[in-house]
C-alpha cells in the first residue's frame, strides 16, 4: 500500500558536512535525522568557554566568504553566511619575523611585493614570481555546483575559461614541497615565512591557493566564531524540520544484504533509515560502524602509508592577555627550541583575537598558539600514562608561556592562561584519525584522495565528510554534504539542482 511517508536520509555526525548533508536532504524533500556523539554541533568547528574567554578551536580562513562564488552559494544556503554576518577586519594572512626582521603578508599582494623586495632585493625575481603566481591562483574557485563525476563538457570549458593561468600554478608548484620551494629564496626569512604557516611536507601550490584566497577576499573569517557558525547551520537543519539527535554515538550501520536499513546506537537503539550518509572519519567508518572491507582501496593505500599520506594535529594553548596587546593577528616568531612530543621547533605563531568581542573580556583579549603535531607525535602522546599526560601538558604550559614572553616582553606579568588541548582530545571529541582535524595532507609524492561517494556493495548509502576528499577543510565538508545528496537525487533519476 503506498503511503505519504517521506523517505528518511539517517546522517552519522552532525559536523559541517553532517549539517549540510541534512539541509539539503531537507531542501529534496527528504526527512533528515542527524545522530552525532557529542552534546553540541560543529565538530571540528566548534569553541568553548574556560575562565570566561571564549576560545576558537576552528576558523582561520573560510574558503567561499566571496559572493557570486559556488561555495558563497552553499554556505549562504546552509545559513552560515549571509549580509548580516560580517566579517573581521582582518586584512593580513600572517607575519613571519626572524632575527629582529619582519614580513607580512597582506591581502593587497602588491603592497606585499614592495615591502617583500625591501626586505630582499637579491629575492626580487622570485618574490615577483611568486606573486604573479598568486594571482594567478586566485582563479582556483573551489567548485561547488555539484560532484565532478556529474560534469559534462561544457563544465569542464568552463573551468578552462575560468582558470586560463591556473594550469601555470600546477605546473611550477603542484609536485615541490614547501621546505624545497623556501629554498629558491636567498633571504632566511622568507625562506622561514614560506614554510610558517602549512606543515612543510604540503605541496608548495596549497600555499598559493590559500593566500590567494585571503587577497582575493575569499577567505575571511565571520564575525561571531567557529561554534556560533555551526549553530546557524544547526538553526536551518531545525527550521527545516530535520531532527538532531545529540550525545547518541552510532556504533554500527546496519547492513542486510546490500542495503543499509538502519544505524545502531552506542546505547542499542536502532534509527531505521531510507538512506544513510556517514560523515564521521573514514577510519572509524571502516572498521567500527562498517566492515574493513567495505573501505575503498585508495583509502587503504593511504592509510598503509602515512609517510605519502600525513595526517597533522596540534599542541595548542590559549591564554588572555590585555586587550592593547596589538600585533596584528598572526605571527610566527623564533623560539628557543621547544620539543613536543618527538620533534623539536624553533618556531611557533601567536595569534591575537582582539579582532573580534566575542573573544574579549574584561580588557583582556583571547590569544593562541599551535605546535603542529603528525602521526610519530600521536604514538607519542597516545603512549603516556594520565600522569605523565598531564605532567607533561604542564610543563609545556610554563615553556610556551617563556617563549612568548621572551618574544614580546611586556607580556611577562599579563598572561592567564586558559587552556591547552592535544591530538588526543580531537580523537576523543571526534573520533579524529591520530587527532587530525583536516584528512590527509596533499604531499608531492601521495595522489589527491577524491571519492566518488558510494561503496561497492551497498545501494543506499552516499558518502561524506572532509575525508571525502583530501586535503579536507570546510570547503569540503559544507560541499561534500551537498554533493552525498545530489548523488542520492540522481541515483533516484530526480533533479540535483537543490
Ligand atoms: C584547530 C583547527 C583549525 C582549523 N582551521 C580551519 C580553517 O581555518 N579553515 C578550514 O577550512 N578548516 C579548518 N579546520 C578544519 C575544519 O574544522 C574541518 O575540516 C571540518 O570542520 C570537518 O568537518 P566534518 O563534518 O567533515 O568533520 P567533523 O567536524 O569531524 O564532524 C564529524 C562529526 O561526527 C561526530 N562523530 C564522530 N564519531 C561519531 C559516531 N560514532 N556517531 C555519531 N557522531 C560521531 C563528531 O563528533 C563530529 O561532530 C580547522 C580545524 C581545527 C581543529
Amino acid at each position: 500500500m503506498k503511503t505519504d511517508r517521506k523517505e528518511k536520509v539517517v546522517i552519522i555526525g552532525g559536523g559541517i558536512s553532517g549539517l549540510s548533508a541534512g539541509i539539503y536532504a531537507l531542501l529534496a524533500g527528504f526527512d533528515a535525522e542527524i545522530c552525532e556523539k557529542n552534546a553540541i554541533p560543529g565538530g571540528e568547528c566548534i569553541g568553548w568557554n574556560r575562565k570566561g574567554y571564549h576560545i576558537d578551536n576552528c576558523i582561520h580562513w573560510l574558503t567561499g566568504t566571496k559572493k557570486g562564488t559556488e561555495l558563497y552559494e552553499v554556505w549562504n544556503k546552509v545559513g552560515a553566511l549571509s549580509d548580516d554576518i560580517k566579517l573581521a577586519p582582518v586584512d593580513t594572512f600572517y607575519t613571519s619575523t626572524y632575527n629582529g626582521q619582519s614580513i607580512t603578508l597582506w591581502a593587497d599582494l602588491e603592497r606585499t611585493r614592495k615591502e617583500m623586495i625591501a626586505l630582499s632585493p637579491e629575492d626580487e625575481a622570485e618574490i615577483n614570481k611568486f606573486i604573479e603566481y598568486t594571482e594567478y591562483s586566485k582563479q582556483c574557485v573551489f567548485p561547488a555546483g555539484k560532484p565532478m563525476e556529474m560534469w559534462g563538457i561544457k563544465d569542464y570549458i568552463n573551468m578552462g575559461k575560468n582558470m586560463p593561468d591556473f594550469p601555470k600554478v600546477m605546473k611550477e608548484f603542484g609536485k615541490i614541497s614547501l621546505e624545497d620551494y623556501a629554498k629558491r629564496f636567498k633571504s632566511p626569512l622568507l625562506q622561514k615565512m614560506i614554510c610558517d604557516y602549512l606543515p612543510k611536507e604540503y605541496t608548495a601550490y596549497s600555499f598559493l591557493v590559500s593566500y590567494a584566497s585571503i587577497a582575493d577576499g575569499n577567505g575571511g573569517i565571520p564575525m561571531g566564531a567557529s561554534l556560533r557558525m555551526s549553530i546557524r547551520m544547526a538553526d536551518r537543519f531545525k527550521e527545516l524540520g530535520g531532527v538532531i539527535r545529540y550525545n547518541c554515538g552510532a556504533s554500527e550501520i546496519i547492513l542486510e544484504k546490500k542495503h543499509a536499513t538502519g544505524v545502531r546506537l552506542e546505547d542499542g537503539t536502532v534509527v531505521p533509515a531510507d538512506y544513510i550518509i556517514p560523515t564521521v572519519d573514514t577510519n572509524l567508518l571502516f572498521g567500527k560502524l562498517l566492515p574493513k572491507t567495505y573501505m575503498p582501496k585508495e583509502l587503504k593505500a593511504a592509510y598503509n602509508e602515512p609517510s605519502k599520506y600525513p595526517a597533522t594535529s596540534g599542541f595548542q594553548i590559549a591564554y588572555a592577555v590585555s586587550e592593547d596587546f596589538d600585533i596584528g593577528e598572526t605571527v610566527f616568531i623564533e623560539i628557543e627550541p621547544l620539543t613536543v612530543g618527538k620533534r623539536t621547533f624553533s618556531r611557533m605563531y601567536v595569534k591575537a583575537y582582539g579582532y573580534d568581542p566575542v573573544f574579549v573580556k574584561d580588557g583582556k583579549q583571547v590569544i593562541q598558539t599551535c605546535i603542529s603535531q603528525t602521526d610519530e607525535d600521536f604514538d607519542f602522546w597516545k603512549g603516556l600514562s594520565p600522569e605523565e599526560y598531564k605532567k607533561v601538558k604542564e610543563e609545556l604550559i610554563e615553556q610556551i608561556r617563556s617563549r612568548i614572553v621572551a618574544a614580546f616582553p611586556r607580556l611577562s606579568s599579563d598572561m592567564l592562561f586558559l587552556d591547552c588541548w592535544t591530538p588526543l582530545t580531537y580523537e576523543r571529541y571526534c573520533n579524529a584519525y591520530h587527532g587530525s582535524y583536516m584528512s590527509f595532507v596533499t604531499t608531492p609524492e601521495g595522489k589527491q584522495i577524491r571519492l566518488k561517494g558510494k561503496l561497492k556493495g551497498i545501494d543506499n548509502l552516499y558518502l561524506a565528510g572532509q575525508w571525502t576528499n583530501s586535503p579536507g577543510g570546510l570547503p569540503v565538508a559544507v560541499a561534500s554534504g551537498k554533493f552525498s545528496v545530489q548523488r542520492l537525487l540522481k541515483s533516484l533519476h530526480r533533479d540535483i539542482n537543490i
